[in-house]
């Protein structure tokens, strides 16, 4: 199936960010996928940094799914404290290593509707899990960044996160999504930050909606 021409606008976008990101990662730290879930979702109105000092002593008191499931709700709480909604996070927390314990044999599950039955995991969260943890690409997680930078482009004209999606997958192949996805988040927090966008030294520019029609008059 064919996404876009050769000289598409898409296309475009997507090839100056991987030859402005040869090579990308996502920021937050993990050694398992049970790691990669909890700093996900510690990560919802949380920098990646802050989560990164968090986990960096949590992941030593609790090792296992268990010991997460078992452990007193207070105890996680206080582990967390220093994260938003920390006091939601930690009962999802909990709640998802129980559930995946009682529902999933003590596996994260790989499935976008399986991930979706835990507590606090939505689309956003299980794609980043998905893509990070299982190398699958069943989706692009809009976060704050890609949500901005599609709009700005000009790619999507929908402020919201489930149109977004919908309107980026049906503009790049699948096997594009995860690259695209950790592409946009980074130059969201590099170039197009918001408020404050260095236009001048976008390698975007010629092709975002944004800059022709304002910024260039
Ligand atoms: S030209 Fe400006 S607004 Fe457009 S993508 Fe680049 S930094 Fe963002």
């Amino acid at each position: 199936m064919t996404f876009y021409s050769e000289k598409s606008k898409e296309k475009n976008i997507l090839e100056a960010l991987n030859a402005y990101y040869p090579s990308i990662k996502i920021a937050l730290n993990f050694s398992n996928v049970w790691e990669l879930l909890v700093a996900t979702i510690l990560s919802a109105q949380c920098t990646d940094e802050r989560v990164n000092i968090i986990t960096k002593d949590l992941f030593v008191k609790y090792t296992t799914i268990p010991e997460y499931a078992n452990a007193p709700l207070e105890e996680i709480t206080y582990s967390i404290r220093s994260a938003g909604l920390f006091r939601s996070k930690a009962g999802y927390i909990k709640k998802s290593a129980q559930k995946i314990l009682k529902n999933y044999s003590g596996h994260v599950p790989k499935t976008m509707s399986e991930l979706l039955s835990l507590p606090g995991v939505a689309r956003k969260t299980a794609n980043v899990v998905l893509y990070n943890g299982y190398g699958k690409n069943e989706g692009i997680a809009v976060d704050t960044h890609v949500k901005r930078i599609s709009n700005l482009l000009g790619l999507t004209e929908s402020e919201n996160p489930q149109k977004v999606e919908k309107d980026l997958l049906s503009l790049y192949p699948r096997e594009e999504w995860g690259n695209l996805n950790h592409r946009l988040v980074q130059y969201g927090r590099d170039i197009c930050i918001a408020r404050r966008p260095k236009c001048e030294i976008c390698v975007l520019k010629k092709e975002c909606a944004h800059y022709q029609k304002t910024l260039q008059k």
